[in-house]
């Protein structure tokens, strides 16, 4: 955490904790055949081959988290108003198949990658609550586990069938889940809402 105010390094702080428990509890419960109705929520389906890889996807996060850190800097000042985070990365993530061990490597080591706390960030509520099936709108734990999938999976923020709509909010990514196999996989939201759901 860099150059975030007092109350923000709080926030911030307390959420990492909860993020690596939540994180540990997703991949368990994956693990253990008890992620059915949530993959099947956020993903559109809950095959085998589906679990195993959305599981190997939560392990890298987790362990992201754990070796090394994920600087969180202060959006405030610079970005619009309405926006809750923004996450630096490389576009196709920490471990794309396509790139070599040492350029891997290195993007592992390099801490350019970063996520802003942005304006709107300190108005949203701590986690979602009610049944996940109801989930509208964002949360502070969801939000950073959506900036942390684009940095460790490269995901992207994908619309909907309707090509204008960003798929944003619980609703709109259970809607991307029914209209697309792909997509939601490649949808930072739906990895937010999967990880929220099991690891809480
Ligand atoms: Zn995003």
């Amino acid at each position: 955490m860099t150059g975030l105010t007092l109350s923000q390094k709080t926030v911030v702080k307390r959420l990492e904790a909860d993020m690596l428990s939540a994180l540990q509890k997703t991949r368990d419960k994956i693990a253990t055949g008890k992620a059915s109705a949530a993959l099947t929520r956020w993903f559109g389906a809950n095959s085998t081959a589906l679990a195993n890889s959305v599981k190997g996807k939560v392990a890298r996060m987790r362990s992201v988290l754990l070796k090394r850190t994920i600087k969180c800097l202060d959006g405030e000042k610079s970005r619009p108003a309405g926006t809750n985070a923004e996450a630096l990365g490389y576009d196709t993530g920490l471990f794309d198949g396509g790139i070599s061990e040492s350029d891997r490597v290195a993007r592992m080591l390099d801490d350019d990658d970063s996520i802003h706390i942005d304006p709107n960030f300190k108005s949203l509520p701590r986690t979602a609550s009610g049944a996940a099936s109801g989930w509208t709108g964002q949360d502070q734990l969801e939000t950073l586990f959506h900036e942390l999938s684009h940095i460790v999976l490269g995901t992207d923020d994908e619309k909907l069938d309707d090509n204008a709509t960003t798929a944003y909010g619980g609703a709109n990514a259970r809607r991307l889940a029914v209209q697309s196999a792909a997509r939601p996989q490649n949808n930072a939201e739906n990895w937010g809402f999967f990880i929220e759901e099991c690891g809480t």
